[in-house]
């Protein structure tokens, strides 16, 4: 087929890909180590405390409007936001269910990927749920993301503003429920946060650095979910701070393991199972479990009594994730009774066992549905 056949759509679609290979987002305050932002001020010939302040507009007042920055001259403000404050996430479409208290956004980057969070408040809690890569190189055949493949890493800042828009959006009573702040953020929305190994845990620093250094969040507020990349899980549990760790099991037998998480033919069932046991040593933190049913695949009691021999005794919680089909899939949510069952099993082995809720489903913002396209 001659490019000129192809529909005008795709050769769109390769053209710029193409072209954005390689090519890095702008440098932004949030890719800085902590240390190094006084440099910046540094090199635009400014004194130290101005990147304090900058800082504190940023991280502790979450104010993104250089005119309500008013301890620095406008000549510094329009310095520092046109030097280190590209807009990296360009909105592209919001969508919202629950009564508002869903809030899925759809953000274009700047070469064009677009990647997908999600904003979910709970009576007590507000969690985000963010994106770590563009695509997802992991391949699991259930999830939505996995399908297109890889497309990039997202930077630190590309990572870190994801939270810090919907940080916004919360202080400004702009969602439901009126003004609050986010408490909790989640590494479940596209792309294996442990492929991206050190932008996610440059991000994570300043989300918990303290405010107005950072976002001053509890690790323990924030979670890591992985496929189960051993040697990065093991790295992670030496960083000195207790993100919960949410291993992506889904099988507790390597025969169905290799096909629904296929990094699995690399590192086992029984390998990845050893460095969550190290990282809840290492932490004193509570390992996730995160378990999909799916119908007549992984939802027998026989599969239940297995996944209990493996965890029962250890510092372990299971999370069941009723399947969310994608489109097209072969596969389907468990029956009712298998998943209680399921439950019940865990349970009668004093695993601690909760069942996920499907927020977001309707607006496509649920588990694995995550799979931004140029037509979102
Ligand atoms: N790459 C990370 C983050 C992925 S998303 C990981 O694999 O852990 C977070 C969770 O949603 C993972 O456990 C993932 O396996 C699960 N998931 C993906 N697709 C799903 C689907 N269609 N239904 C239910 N859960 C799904």
């Amino acid at each position: 087929m001659s490019k000129q056949d192809l529909p005008l759509g795709r050769t769109g679609f390769v053209e710029r890909k193409a072209t954005a290979r390689g090519v890095k987002p702008p440098r932004h305050l949030s890719d800085l180590e902590i240390a190094d932002r006084k440099q910046v001020a540094a090199d635009l010939g400014l004194p130290d405390f101005r990147a304090d302040q900058l800082a504190r507009h940023w991280y502790g007042r979450l104010s993104d409007d250089p005119q309500e920055w008013t301890d620095l001259s406008a000549d510094v403000r329009s310095q520092l936001a046109e030097s280190i404050l590209p807009d990296l996430l360009e909105p592209i479409r919001q969508l919202t269910c629950d009564d508002g208290t869903t809030v899925k956004s759809v953000w274009k980057l700047h070469d064009g990927a677009l990647v997908e969070s999600v904003l979910m408040r709970y009576p007590n809690r507000v969690t985000m749920c963010v994106s770590s890569q563009a695509g997802c190189g992991m391949n699991c055949p259930f999830c939505a993301t996995g399908q297109a493949g890889l497309t990039r890493n997202l930077s630190t800042a590309e990572i870190v503003e994801q939270v810090l828009a919907g940080a916004r959006s919360l202080a400004r009573g702009q969602i439901a429920g009126g003004p609050g702040r986010v408490s909790n953020v989640v590494l479940m929305g596209m792309g294996e946060p442990l492929a991206n190994y050190n932008r996610v845990t440059r991000a994570l620093r300043i989300l918990t650095a303290p405010a107005p250094t950072g976002l001053g969040m509890s690790a323990r507020g924030i979670t890591v979910s992985t496929v189960g990349l051993v040697p990065q899980i093991r790295q992670l549990a030496q960083e000195g701070s207790p993100y919960t760790l949410a291993v992506s099991l889904h099988a507790p037998d390597d025969e169905l393991r290799d096909e629904l998480v296929p990094i699995n033919n690399r590192w086992p069932v029984a390998e990845v199972l050893d460095a969550a046991w190290g990282y809840a040593d290492a932490t004193g933190r509570r390992v996730s479990i995160e378990y999909a049913l799916i119908k007549d695949i992984n939802d027998q009691p026989e599969r239940a009594r297995m996944l209990a021999n493996l965890l029962a005794g250890r510092l372990v919680h299971v999370n069941l994730i009723p399947l969310n089909p994608t489109p097209g899939s072969k596969w389907t949510a468990s029956r009712p009774e298998d998943q209680d069952e399921f439950v019940r099993i865990l349970r009668s082995r004093k695993i601690a066992v909760t069942v996920r809720d499907t927020r977001g489903r309707e607006i496509d913002g649920a588990c694995g549905q995550l799979a931004a396209t140029s037509t979102a």
